[in-house]
């Protein structure tokens, strides 16, 4: 009795940042983006005929695809499209990391990369960054079963130099590198020019972030044709159909308004260089960012208790209880007023305790 306890798979599952829901509370804690998606989405939903939700969505989700194709001047073939860069990123792992030695990605990095590897049964290792945070190249010269780097890096926020980047994928052309540019556009550098080089490497971006479309779960892959295949074939063994139709619809609409897009990352931008200067005169060190939040730490005050300060006035950052890491925080940029209201509750939770 009871014996298929022992036969269903165990996981430890990938934890994601709380999603808290009061009126008056300012949300730093998932890296969200606080402007909405361009106004031609908004329109699109408007206009929506549900009856077309009765047909399956096109299985290639050709729209979006030609939109994402004719934006970043690479083939149809070389795009894949999943649901949030999470599916697009776990397809990739699946497709692309199948031999039997270990990958590598840096011991501070997205979560989700162990938890990938775990579920589809890939040797991993996990060369450390450097002191100051920095991802080593040079761990990356050595065999392996393939290679992950978030550029910008998570949740340190610091971007490597394309230059080291195509030093990683040059040196490696037997495995695939992929390149997590979920915060590339708030200052990264892409590694896209390179994909016409090298066809091993796999380059993904999010709608979640810089389009502000997190809750509509729209990833992309651009890569070789051939591995853009290999992905697909992958996926069409497992589900068809993972675009639906409003999400074909709308991210095409995001797509197009590239006037939006650099306004809103700009503003971005902007807010987030002047709060790293009022919390370096608070005392914090702040990591030089290129992505949509800051990594701080405070010199007297520990990031634990600083993070249960600021819940309780339901302002929410993300605190991790990880080796290295755990006297930081990770503040994802909001608007200039919700960043005001975080850096004078900080004064006020600094000046409370001596
Ligand atoms: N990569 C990194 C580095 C991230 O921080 C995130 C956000 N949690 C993702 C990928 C996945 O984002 P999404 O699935 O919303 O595209």
């Amino acid at each position: 009795m009871g014996e298929w306890r022992k036969k269903i798979r165990e996981v430890t599952p990938y934890v994601p940042g709380e999603q808290p829901q009061f009126a008056d509370m300012i949300k730093l804690n998932t890296n969200e983006n606080p402007y909405p998606p361009a106004p031609g989405v908004a329109k699109v939903l408007a206009g929506m005929d549900a009856g077309k939700l009765k047909l399956y969505p096109k299985p290639d989700a050709r729209e979006l695809v030609d939109a994402l194709a004719a934006e970043y001047r690479v083939a149809p073939e070389q795009i894949f499209v999943g649901v949030g860069s999470d599916d697009v990123l776990g397809m990739a792992f699946l497709t692309c990391f199948t031999g039997e030695k270990e990958i590598l990605f840096p011991d501070i990095t997205y979560s989700f990369y162990p938890v990938w590897a775990e579920l589809f049964g890939i040797r991993y290792r996990t060369p450390a960054l450097d002191e100051n945070f920095l991802i080593r190249k040079e761990d990356y010269f050595v065999p392996n079963g393939g290679i992950v780097i978030a550029n910008p890096n998570a949740p340190t926020s610091i971007a490597m130099p394309l230059a080291d980047i195509e030093e990683i994928v040059e040196k490696n052309q037997d495995s695939v590198v992929i390149i997590d540019e979920a915060y590339v556009d708030f200052g990264g550098e892409s590694a896209l020019p390179l994909v016409e080089k090298y066809d091993n490497l796999l380059v993904v971006q999010t709608f979640s972030k810089s389009r502000s479309m997190a809750g509509m779960r729209i990833g992309f892959a651009i890569g070789s044709r051939e591995l853009i295949g290999a992905m697909y074939a992958v996926r069409n063994s497992y589900n068809s159909y993972t675009m639906n139709y409003p999400s074909i619809l709308c991210g095409v609409e995001a797509v197009k308004d590239r006037a939006y897009f650099e306004q809103t990352k700009a503003a971005i931008v902007t807010t987030r260089e002047k709060t790293a200067d009022r919390l370096c005169e608070l005392g914090f060190t702040v990591l030089p960012s290129a992505a949509n939040f800051l990594f701080v730490s405070h010199k007297r005050i520990s990031a634990e208790e600083l993070f249960g300060k600021l819940r309780e006035k339901h302002i929410f950052v993300r605190f991790f209880k990880k080796p290295r890491i755990q006297n930081y925080l990770r503040v994802t940029v909001g608007t200039p007023e919700e960043m005001e209201r975080f850096l004078k509750e900080i004064e006020a939770c600094l000046a409370d305790m001596p």
